[in-house]
């Protein structure tokens, strides 16, 4: 068949390649001069099934509330004249009760571990070089209660095969002796030795270039417009470059997809949350991050990329604003300066913001919705780049009407 995916995010592009190792004729439509232009630029780059508990948790309703009046730095809630946000807010109200946000944080985890399966089938076959680091992730508390609980937390994750090491403060060091000068502020870490990390964009140009060798199209610099319609199906995109036809169409514009979706008669309730990351250039500093490392208090992830470090924070709710300014960066700057002091060229940090495609139960929209040949890939929320192998070769079963390798009840949209 000729497939059209609509997005070249790491959603679309790994979608690509997995439709084309099934023999689909395949065409890549972004409006970026390159793939990997938006979102899946600037993360924090952690494959990390480690991570997949939901943010539609029992704490969150308090969580936003106290945002409204305090101003914090990870989480930043702000009323808006954007009825989306209202109705998206109560569906992510909804999901926030105990059962839900266990069911939805399984669901998730299978996802991603299965995803993380895929991706490492990936790099075995194909050359990709994207900075991988193998060595785990540490997600370190500052406080023996917070540690506690976050034990107590993983146990969900552990009975689902997720593999965990608690860590002493000594032991942190020991893994990664970069910490040792910000040791007194840990108290132990979580370490999830098969979560790994590296560079999303890096890997989906890499992807990108491998699927365009051997035959596919990625129209890049290329804007969308419209999902035409004809007799129950989708006719042809209609993009500023004229209409693209093909047999079946793959929504994958991550925080974009519901703006096209809603023209023609589907909601697809995906809410932007704002990001900011900052990529710090090590530039011969003595001691950079060797382990990528989540600071659960103050909600911080570092990774290491080859000579750079990436660090990201912050959940806001701005509508698709992607602006920044250089006071966004202090706290996660300062963060990561006082546990790596040594760590990387600060002053040259370069700044970004993205949007996550959050749907309210943090799950991702798959399959056929209303026309025949349409298929979503599309809600990928904040572990995305984690769910997206995983994501891509589901949507690739679901087109050729095979059943995917995982089961899919709850994952189906
Ligand atoms: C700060 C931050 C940190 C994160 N950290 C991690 C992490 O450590 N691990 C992890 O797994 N995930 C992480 N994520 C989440 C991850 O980045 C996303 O889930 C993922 O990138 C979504 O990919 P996507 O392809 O769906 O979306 P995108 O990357 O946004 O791709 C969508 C594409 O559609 C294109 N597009 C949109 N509209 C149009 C149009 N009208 N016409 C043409 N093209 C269009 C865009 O140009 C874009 O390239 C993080 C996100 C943020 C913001």
């Amino acid at each position: 068949m000729k497939v059209i995916v609509l997005g070249g995010g790491v959603v679309g592009v790994t979608t690509a390649y997995q439709l084309q190792a099934d023999g689909h004729d395949v065409t890549v439509i972004d409006r970026q001069p390159v793939v990997a232009g938006e979102t899946s630029w600037g993360n924090a780059g952690m494959v990390a099934p480690g991570h997949s508990f939901v943010w539609s948790s029992p704490k969150a309703p308090m969580i936003l509330l106290k945002s409204l009046v305090r101003k914090d730095q990870a989480l930043r809630f702000k009323f808006s004249t954007d009825p989306r946000l209202y109705s998206w807010s109560w569906l992510f109200l909804m999901e926030c009760n105990p059962e839900k946000a266990q069911r939805n944080t399984l669901l998730k985890h299978r996802l991603a571990a299965y995803s993380q399966s895929v991706l490492q089938n990936v790099i075995k076959t194909e050359s990709v070089s994207y900075d991988r680091n193998d060595k785990g992730i540490l997600y370190f508390h500052r406080s023996q209660e917070a540690l506690d609980r976050g034990v107590a937390q993983m146990k969900l994750l552990e009975s689902d095969g997720q593999i965990i090491k608690v860590l002493t403060r000594e032991e942190i060091v020991a893994l990664d002796p970069s910490l040792s000068s910000a040791q007194d502020g840990i108290v132990g870490a979580i370490h999830c030795p098969t979560d790994e990390t590296g560079d999303p964009a890096k890997f989906t140009r890499a992807l990108a270039d491998i699927a365009t060798s051997r035959g596919a199209t990625i129209l890049n610099s290329t804007n969308i417009e419209a999902l035409e319609v004809s007799g129950g199906e989708i006719s042809g995109v209609r993009t500023d470059r004229g209409t693209v036809k093909g047999d079946a169409y793959v929504l994958a514009l991550g925080s974009y997809s519901p703006i096209l979706a809603r023209r023609i008669g589907i909601n697809l309730p995906i809410y932007p949350v704002k990001g900011y990351s900052l990529t710090i250039p090590i530039e011969g500093h003595a001691q950079p991050p060797n382990v990528a490392a989540v600071d659960e208090h103050n909600l911080v992830a570092i990774s290491r990329f080859g000579d750079r470090i990436r660090v990201t924070a912050t959940a806001e709710f701005a509508g698709y604003d992607t602006a920044h300014k250089p006071s966004d960066f202090e706290f996660m700057k300062r963060v990561t300066q006082e546990l790596y002091p040594d760590g990387g060229n600060y002053e040259r940090a370069e700044m970004w913001a993205g949007l996550r495609p959050m749907t309210p139960n943090n799950l991702p929209f798959f399959g056929q919705r209303k026309y025949r040949n349409l298929y979503l890939n599309t809600g990928h929320g904040h572990i995305g780049w984690t769910m997206s192998h995983g994501s891509a070769r589901i949507t690739a079963d679901l087109i050729a009407g095979r059943a995917p390798e995982i089961p899919m009840e709850g994952l189906a949209s």
